[in-house]
């Protein structure tokens, strides 16, 4: 998912929570004992590659004001509208940074930086990465060209090659205050503060997720299958119709996909805290007059093995299965 370019603010105090991060940069660049490369690990969308960007920005600067960037200066400047020439991104081509695409990246670091004083290359989700594309990154990682950094992100569930740990410093990123992210996305998409709380709750503390779950109205899908589950009638022609069709409408989210099995995971989830009395918990707030029905439909036994079939689901796309046969086969063991 692209984060909106306007949105991202070239300043480490615009940069909301990640205190430990900077805290940690900023002594590295004080005691000039700044590794070559880091690994910023963290959930998705909470503000690693817009920290990266800023402290590239702030290690270029020509006036820099204590640690920020000064924001003004043509390095800035160039940072700021991501022409950089020497702030390299590396996104994930499909499921995973390629060899080919690490191949591309060693050629342009045999060169010389074009005017920065530190070249810096972003590599981002380094989790999903092969073991054959990773292995090739190794001795870039181990001895970067001079005047070069090499930044990773990294989910904090992904498994993340031990050689590949072994060679960075890291840095950890954690969910942001789920009251911040209220504040931001009630803000930006003009909606109710108690609608931008639950929506920041689903996103686990995260402004990206959340802010994913808001542009591919994700909330709108989720509903009409939770709407379905409740009513069909398990193996009748029009259950197999409807399901089918709703396993095309969310194949079409391809990467996105996996955000909307994660909102029906935690609906799954309230609807066992709901049946053993624990509503305080509850995440999907919206959907509590649908939970008694719900109860009554599912044992928690069948909620439970529902979330084993969820998961399985999520395994069979990290292995690249047809999308949409997995959420035929998901949907029907959901109803
Ligand atoms: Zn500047």
């Amino acid at each position: 998912m692209k984060q909106p370019q306007e949105n991202v603010p070239l300043s480490f105090a615009g940069i909301i929570g990640q205190d430990k991060a900077k805290k940690l940069l900023h002594r590295a660049v004080e005691q000039d004992r700044l590794a070559h490369a880091l690994l910023f690990k963290g959930p998705m969308g909470v503000g690693k590659k817009t920290l990266a960007k800023t402290f590239a920005a702030a290690l270029n600067g020509q006036r820099p004001q204590g640690h920020e960037p000064c924001g003004q200066c043509p390095s800035c400047r160039k940072f700021r509208s991501g022409s950089h020439p020497d702030f390299i991104i590396i996104e994930p081509e499909g499921a995973a940074i390629k060899i080919n695409q690490v191949r591309e990246l060693k050629k342009t670091l045999a060169f010389p930086p074009f005017e920065a004083k530190i070249r810096v290359a972003l590599l981002c989700d380094i989790h999903t990465m092969r073991r054959e594309a990773a292995n090739s990154l190794l001795k870039t990682l181990e001895e970067p060209p001079s005047q070069t950094m090499l930044i990773l992100t990294a989910d904090e569930a992904g498994g993340i090659l031990p050689t590949i740990l072994s060679r960075c410093q890291t840095v950890p990123f954690f969910p942001l205050p789920q009251a911040e992210v209220a504040k931001i996305l009630a803000q930006e998409a003009g909606i109710e503060l108690e609608s931008a709380a639950t929506l920041a709750a689903m996103a686990e503390g995260s402004l990206g997720r959340a802010r994913l779950i808001l542009a591919k109205d994700l909330l709108g899908l989720r509903q009409q299958i939770v709407d379905h589950l409740l009513r069909l009638e398990p193996n009748t022609p029009t259950a197999i119709q409807a399901l089918g069709e709703l396993a095309e409408s969310a194949a079409k989210l391809k990467e996105d996909l996996g955000e909307l099995l994660e909102l029906l995971t935690t609906w799954l989830h309230d609807l066992l805290l709901f049946g053993h009395g624990a509503a305080g918990s509850i995440i999907n707030l919206d959907l509590i007059p649908t939970f008694p029905a719900a109860c009554r439909r599912w044992s928690s036994g069948q909620l439970s093995e529902k979330l084993r079939l969820m998961d399985t689901a999520r395994k069979q796309l990290a292995r690249n299965c047809n999308p949409t046969a997995v959420c035929e086969v998901l949907f029907f063991g959901l109803l």
